[in-house]
């Protein structure tokens, strides 16, 4: 019987998490680096230590009925540990493998018979050169492993940046990608249990800035064409993978066409809506899906928008929170973070309406109203 879940990561997914499986009567214990972090500061026990600590992760273990994890950088040898020690982790050991690794995760999805831009390794100047010539150029260079949120990554518009580009990663492993001219981002996040049993979100419509989501609107303004399409992939996607849990995969839609971008086996940025919007959360649809509970088809209550605040890095306050609320279909999300450093992950609102237009200029609206200020020097606080 499961009691106790353990979570690898202490972010803001693994706290939206916890705070979901709390309220379905588990109990969570979360590892992470950092004391007092978002999902520490809501979870039974936290366990404050390095993700490679093998000690304290089979501490974790111990403790827990299952492991989780919240984000996909944590090393494999962990994860592998636990599994040696028959500790049950879900998603697998294997599934992480494939998604942490950008080469393995493209190869992965190309295999299985779905889109993805032209791609090649790269590990040295023969193989950028060769990548070059035979992909072409916009490209895009990403490092194989531990980017997140558009870092490591370098967009190529000639042989010089991508030079530039291969410099800079200083011997890392790079995957040198085509660049997609999407129409628009979509993702889809899906949950499929041990007996094979698997539920599918709406498609969201993802908007970036410089790489990190900055607004997701629900149902994405899609094609009948295009959502088959990317249901059929992910469908396929998980089912090849043998995943269990939550999934998210992220695609780039250009004209009926989709090509996968990321399988971010886990809870997703994408999904913070659902915690208002449909009728069982991204998380909720995790904790049933790894606890063998039965999975149910999400329901949207109504179009929304959600909209993710970032940090400034001019002050650790957030300015105009009374203006916000003034929004009667709004519900507001803070993670509990002390500094709000530049483009950091702190809170999102979400907006539901009768339109996704009107969720969509709502969200402005707010994100309009909002604005980081530091108390301690008023000059600073305008
Ligand atoms: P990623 O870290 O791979 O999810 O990339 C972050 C963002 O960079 C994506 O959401 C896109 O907006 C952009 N991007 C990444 N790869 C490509 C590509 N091959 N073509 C066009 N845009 C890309």
């Amino acid at each position: 019987m499961i009691e106790t879940i353990g979570i690898l990561g202490g972010g803001q997914l693994g706290r939206m998490l916890t705070l979901e499986a709390k309220r379905m009567g588990y109990r969570v214990v979360t590892l992470e680096p950092l004391p007092n972090s978002p999902c520490g500061q809501v979870a039974d026990e936290q366990i404050v230590a390095a993700y490679d600590d093998l000690r304290a992760i089979g501490e974790l273990g111990a403790r827990s009925d299952i492991v989780t994890y919240e984000f996909e950088n944590i090393p494999l040898g962990s994860v592998r540990a636990l599994e040696a020690e028959r500790r049950l982790v879900r998603p697998s050991g294997d599934v992480l493998r494939i998604a942490q690794d950008r080469m393995l995760e493209k190869t992965f999805v190309r295999d299985a018979g779905c889109s993805v831009a032209p791609f090649a390794g790269v590990t040295d100047a023969a193989a950028l050169a060769r990548a070059m010539r035979e992909i072409g150029f916009p490209a895009v260079l990403k490092t194989v492993r531990g980017g997140y949120d558009g870092k490591g990554q370098w967009i190529v518009r000639d042989e010089a940046a991508a030079q530039a580009g291969f410099a800079e990663a200083n011997g890392s492993a790079l995957i040198y990608e085509r660049f997609v001219p999407f129409d628009l981002e979509v993702s889809i996040i899906c949950a499929r249990g041990t007996d094979g049993s698997s539920i599918a979100f709406p498609i969201t419509e993802n908007r970036h800035d410089r790489g990190v989501l900055s607004t997701t609107i629900v149902p994405a303004r899609v094609s009948d064409v295009v959502a088959q399409r990317v249901r059929w992939v992910a469908q396929t996607i998980g089912e090849r993978l043998g995943i269990v849990g939550a999934y998210c995969i992220e695609f780039f839609v250009l004209g009926d066409d989709v090509y996968v971008n990321e399988i971010a086996p886990r809870v997703h940025n994408s999904g913070h809506y659902s915690l208002d919007a449909t009728q069982v959360s991204q998380y909720e649809a995790h904790v049933r899906a790894i606890c063998d509970l039965p999975l149910i088809e999400p329901r949207l209550f109504q179009p929304a928008a959600m909209q993710n605040i970032l940090g400034s890095g001019m002050g650790d306050h957030l300015a105009g929170i009374a203006d916000l609320l003034i929004d009667p279909g709004l519900k507001l999300h803070v993670y509990g973070k002390r500094h709000a450093a530049l483009r950091r992950k702190m809170a999102h609102f979400t907006v539901l309406a009768s339109t996704v237009e009107d969720a969509l200029a709502r969200a402005e609206t707010g994100r309009a109203k909002l604005s980081w200020t530091d108390l301690r020097s008023p000059s600073l606080a305008r």
